[in-house]
């Protein structure tokens, strides 16, 4: 099992969650980050930090966003640990706006 991040973070990047990940599994590049199936330990502390909801338990990945399961895995195995929080990217309020939240 792991927890995954899906097509909300996009453009966002607020990188609240990175904050209390226990086992630093957050890995990003310029647009999102991706949980590192291997490392993360399902504690779901990271999902009620994203203020767009873009965390899911892989067990409650809708459908439409199933596909970001391996791109998670795949991503976050070749891009640099994000253990500290970062600037939101320039598009994140208006994305998150976007977004309706
Ligand atoms: S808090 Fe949400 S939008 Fe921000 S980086 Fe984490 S998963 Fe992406
Ligand atoms: S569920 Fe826990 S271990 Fe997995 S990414 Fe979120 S905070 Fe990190």
């Amino acid at each position: 099992m792991t927890f995954v991040v899906t097509s909300n973070c996009q453009r966002c990047r607020f990188t609240d969650c990175v904050v209390v990940c226990p086992v630093d599994c957050f890995h990003g590049d310029a647009e999102m980050l991706y949980i590192d199936p291997d490392e993360c330990i399902d504690c779901a502390a990271c999902v009620p930090e994203c203020p767009v909801d873009a965390i899911y338990d892989e067990a409650e990945l809708p459908d439409h966003e199933s596909r970001w399961l391996a791109i998670n895995a795949n991503r976050a195995a070749s891009l640099p640990v994000v253990s500290e929080k970062v600037e939101p990217l320039p598009t994140a309020q208006a994305r998150k706006q976007q977004l309706g939240f």
